[in-house]
């Protein structure tokens, strides 16, 4: 991929450009957990976005997607966002590093990318982060890394009508090798934790669906959450957020709330304590009890907080069948991908026989997308 970037910017701009690169993420496990005020435990993988850059002596940036083969030119004022979506994200982290006080001027860019666009792996938090590292860097800006993350997240609320966390920005900022990192959504803390799967592989299965009822259960869910939480809070004013709550205080309130509500605000404490279980378990190397509390998530998502579908459960159910040592669903739910922590030596036969069962099922092939826990943002 470096190669053909340079050669293109070679043909382009007629010299080399310097290289950065940073990469999608996945989410070990903490799901719905962020507008709880809970952790998530994502790391950046070996997937991700390549791009070559040089500042140019103008006032326009100069950009180059191989995988769109599409050139575009904007100017860096408000008034000048390209009619190109893929091109607003960079667009967007250019004036978002300028609107924190940061230099942008003309640049040439050309880059390419190999995180599979929509499928939950988030290649356009790759994207932002590549570009907010690379002009932090080229312009010397000195803006600190989670206000990096940030200008990736204020990209998607701005340019792409995209209202995300900070998760994924996060990730792929801070993301190192054989890392993964506890973020905790209320306060932003966040610890690196050991992922040395050496044994292991982690793969993504894609069920190639999406269906139609994600926003609006999403909404549904988090007034679920908000309820619970209230109902806890007249007897436990310190409870902020849901993911405060301890689960006897849950239990308390039982009585008082839907037990629609009680059954998300349990999925929700539980999957908290699973985050908190799973660190535990790394820094022993203990993966059995890892891919223990994957698959608890993926009950808890399922059964209590409802945002599982039949593909999704199909693949779980198989991953148990063929010994897999973790499986749930990652991302919101509805469709996508499960993430899977899979032995070295039932791998191939894992991954055969998920394919074969599911193509059958369904009619149509789920994706394979083997990942490695890999560096973030970083310049080449
Ligand atoms: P994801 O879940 O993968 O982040 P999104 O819809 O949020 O999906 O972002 C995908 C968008 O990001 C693409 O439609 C495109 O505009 C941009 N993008 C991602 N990767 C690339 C790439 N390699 N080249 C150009 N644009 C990209
Ligand atoms: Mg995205």
């Amino acid at each position: 991929m470096k190669e053909k970037i340079q050669e293109k910017f070679k043909t382009l701009f007629g010299e080399e450009g310097i290289l950065y690169a940073s990469a999608g993420r996945i989410n070990l496990i903490g799901e719905h957990t962020d507008y709880n005020g809970g952790y998530v435990f994502p790391g950046a993988i070996d997937k991700g976005i390549v791009a070559a850059l040089s500042v140019n002596g103008t006032q326009k940036v100069k950009l180059f997607s191989l995988d769109y083969d599409e050139y575009v030119e904007f100017g860096l004022n408000e008034e000048d966002k390209p009619a190109q979506q893929w091109a607003c994200y960079v667009f967007g982290v250019c004036r978002e590093t300028i609107k924190r006080g940061g230099k942008v001027e003309g640049f040439n860019a050309v880059f390419a990318g190999d995180v599979p666009l929509g499928a939950g792996l988030s290649s356009s938090a790759a994207l932002e982060s590549t570009f907010a590292f690379a002009l932090n860097d080229i312009f010397g800006n000195n803006i600190d890394k989670f206000e990096l993350a940030k200008i990736g997240q204020s990209t998607e609320h701005n340019y792409c009508g995209v209202k995300c966390g900070i998760m994924d920005q996060f990730a792929s900022v801070f993301g190192k090798k054989d890392q993964l990192i506890r973020l905790n959504c209320k306060t932003l803390e966040y610890k690196y934790f050991p992922f040395d799967a050496k044994g292991y592989k982690l793969v993504l299965i894609d069920s190639c669906v999406k269906h139609e009822l994600a926003s609006s259960a999403y909404n549904k869910r988090r007034a679920s959450c908000e309820n619970a939480a209230a109902a806890i809070r007249r007897n436990h004013p310190e409870v902020e957020f849901l993911s405060d709550a301890k689960r006897v205080w849950l239990d308390e309130v039982r009585a008082d709330i839907p037990e629609e509500d009680f059954l998300r605000a349990e999925y929700v404490i539980g999957e908290v304590q699973r985050v908190l279980d799973v660190c535990d378990a790394l820094e022993r190397g203990d993966f059995k009890t890892v891919g223990e509390m994957m698959y608890q998530t993926h009950f808890g998502m399922s059964r209590l907080y409802e945002v599982s579908c039949e593909e999704l459960d199909f693949l779980n159910k198989l991953a148990r069948k063929c010994d897999v040592t973790g499986s749930r669903v990652m991302g919101g739910g509805f469709g996508g991908c499960t993430i899977n922590l899979v032995k070295d030596e039932i791998y191939d036969s894992f991954i055969d026989t998920a394919v074969k069962e599911f193509t059958a099922k369904f009619g149509h092939a789920p994706k394979v997308y083997p990942v490695v826990i890999s560096d973030g943002a970083r310049r080449l």
